[in-house]
């Protein structure tokens, strides 16, 4: 346990480099790659560990309230990416360059940006370890590491989606994301199938959403007849929302789309086009069926590295916080935010911009030797985009209780929330969330509820 009081805090203090000895320009102070810079030790009193979605938006709230070098950032990728975009390039209604910026223009000027990753958290010394040989000193760590994707640990898979021209692909990862619009083009007949793992996952609209998207597209194009489209889900039902689900049931019903629960995927035979799931509801019976068409979400987990710290993390790899307040457990000085948090709440990247000012507000608190009191509801919300032109935007909290922004029947397909998924979200994201200036539609939900429009419009 940690015993580090709150509010005892070290001055950031300048990165000390054993084989540099000159004062750093404004680049070198930002990128301190692993090639340059050996056995360096490095202090500070925010760490942010993980650089995407929630751990942008934390660098940038904490580094415009604490000032310059008091937050660093350890992230190792040179690409950030907008991952809801993903699903529409899948669609091909927009393309993979348009989903992500250099981490260098996204991370926060104020921050320091450690270019590598961490390679071991140690709580009880406030140190993390990274690949560079670096040992980083923490008042503070927040842990944003999001998920990993687990394509490996589907016999087959791997080998399907990177052969060239196969039958399989993937939106969830920007290296297989392309393929998939590649794949609807060439599908003109037999079975779509589309698969949901058994785990928790990011986006969990996301795997139908593409097939929504199919469904669509193949209409479109006169195919629809030929194909049967198959929605293989491991849970026991379609979305965890009551609302939301009956709304999707009936239109599964009407676009003659199959739903099969409980059903895993757990080998992919790409040279015969035969994937094999295992049936849930009967553990070991196996069944095949051939496609002509097979999109695959794969399983996820945090990263490794957080998975294996058992110190920091609850017996299923998630960074053991307090669902309210988002502060770890057991090591007062740590928080998560985003996917690699234990909070129950539907992992996106809505949820942890409505996490980020609770975050800001208890760090802030604990920095100043105070309770943090800041509440997360669990508000999380999931675009339904359902074709090229119509979405049903899901909106809801820890009790899987509707907690709509708009004053209308969210659960409506709409063009207009089709537009906002598409058009407006990107640019809040990017202007507003990744500087630290959206917090969730919280504020907006209020203003709206004073108006008395008729939900059922
Ligand atoms: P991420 O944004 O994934 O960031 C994690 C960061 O940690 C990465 O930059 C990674 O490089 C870094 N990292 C990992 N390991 C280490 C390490 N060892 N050391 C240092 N850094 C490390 N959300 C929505 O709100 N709406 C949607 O419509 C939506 N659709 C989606 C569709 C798809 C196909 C996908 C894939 C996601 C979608 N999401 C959506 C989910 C959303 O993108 C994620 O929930 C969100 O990005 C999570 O933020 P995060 O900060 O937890 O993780």
């Amino acid at each position: 346990m940690n015993r580090r009081l709150p509010g005892t805090i070290s001055q950031c203090q300048k990165i000390l480099l054993a084989t540099h000895n000159h004062a750093p320009t404004a680049f070198s102070s930002r990128f301190l790659s692993t090639s340059r810079v050996n056995r360096e030790r490095q202090e500070c009193q925010v760490l942010v560990v993980g650089g995407g979605t929630g751990g942008c938006a934390m660098a940038a709230k904490l580094s415009s309230r604490l000032g310059s070098d008091k937050v660093v950032v350890l992230e190792p990728e040179d690409k950030h990416y907008y991952q809801p975009m993903f699903t529409l390039i899948g669609g091909g209604m927009k393309r993979l360059d348009q989903s992500h910026r250099q981490m260098a223009d996204v991370l926060p000027t104020r921050a320091k940006w450690v270019k590598e990753k961490a390679l071991e958290f140690d709580p009880d010394n406030n140190t993390v370890s990274t690949s560079g040989g670096k040992t980083i000193k923490y008042d503070f760590l927040i842990i944003a590491t999001g998920l990993q994707l687990n394509y490996g640990k589907i016999p087959g898979l791997v080998e399907a989606l990177e052969t060239p021209g196969s039958n399989v692909c993937s939106i969830y990862s920007p290296k297989y994301v392309d393929h998939v619009y590649e794949c609807l083009r060439r599908t003109n007949k037999g079975n779509a199938i589309f698969t949901f793992p058994n785990c928790p996952i990011k986006c969990a609209g996301a795997p139908q959403k593409i097939a929504y998207i199919s469904d669509h597209y193949f209409r479109k194009m006169g195919r629809r007849d030929n194909i049967n489209i198959i929605y293989n889900t491991s849970l026991p039902v379609i979305f965890g929302v009551k609302h939301y689900a009956e709304a999707l049931m009936k239109l599964i019903k009407r676009r003659n789309i199959t739903l099969n629960v409980q059903r895993n995927l757990v080998e992919v035979r790409h040279k015969d086009n035969i994937a094999v799931f295992e049936d849930l509801a009967k553990p070991g019976v196996h069944y095949e069926e051939t496609y002509s068409m097979l999109h695959v979400t794969p399983p996820m987990s945090t990263p490794d590295v957080v998975a294996n710290c058992k110190k920091l993390v609850t017996p299923t790899g998630f960074v053991d916080v307090d669902q309210m307040t988002l502060q770890h457990n057991k090591y007062n000085n740590v928080f998560a935010i985003g996917d690699s948090a234990s909070s129950p709440n539907s992992k996106t990247a809505a949820a942890a911009a409505a996490q980020s000012p609770v975050v800001f507000r208890n760090v802030m608190a604990v920095i100043k030797g105070k309770a943090p009191t800041d509440i997360y509801d669990g508000y999380s919300s999931c675009p339904i985009v359902t074709g090229y032109s119509s979405c049903i935007l899901a909106e809801f909290d820890y009790n899987l209780t509707p907690v709509e922004t708009f004053p209308l029947d969210q659960s409506k397909e709409r063009y207009s929330m089709f537009f906002m998924k598409k058009e407006l979200m990107p640019v809040l994201y990017w202007k507003l969330m990744m500087n630290g200036y959206w917090n969730g539609p919280a504020l907006m939900r209020k203003m709206f509820s004073v108006l008395k429009f008729n939900k059922k419009q």
